[in-house]
């Protein structure tokens, strides 16, 4: 009979309770798709009036190569708020990314895209860790 895989085999696991927080980052195109992006904030701020919704950056910002505005929400949060993403994204994209401390790793690694998967600038977060 074979032996099961021995403890030095496994992965190294991080603990989700880490994670303090997440974003939602929406994308849009200020030219195609801003009513869309407003809708869909109207709607969340009305659904989810805990979620922190961020200001509107119609050009890229920090890490993220396309306009957008990002919710922050409780970890708590992410059971109803991200399926209803899913459900009513309008077309658009989106990056869930947890907050654990560490911001590349949150948007290199950590990252769930719904629709798109768009190329961050990491460098520029490649100086905090
Ligand atoms: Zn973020």
């Amino acid at each position: 009979m074979l032996e099961h895989r021995t403890s030095s085999e496994r992965i190294a696991v991080q603990d989700p309770r880490q994670i303090t927080a997440y974003h939602a980052h929406i994308y849009y195109d200020p030219a195609t798709s801003r009513r869309e992006a407003a809708l869909l904030r109207e709607r969340i701020g009305e659904l989810f009036p805990d979620a922190r919704l961020g200001r509107w950056h119609d050009q890229p910002v920090g890490p993220h190569p396309q306009a957008m505005y990002q919710i922050v929400f409780r970890p708590d949060q992410f059971g109803p708020i991200v399926p209803w993403l899913l459900l009513n994204r309008c077309g658009l994209t989106i990056l869930v990314h947890p907050e654990t401390g560490d911001d590349y790793r949150d948007h290199a690694e950590h990252a769930l895209w719904l629709g798109a998967i768009l190329s961050l600038r990491l460098d520029v977060l490649t100086g905090r860790i």
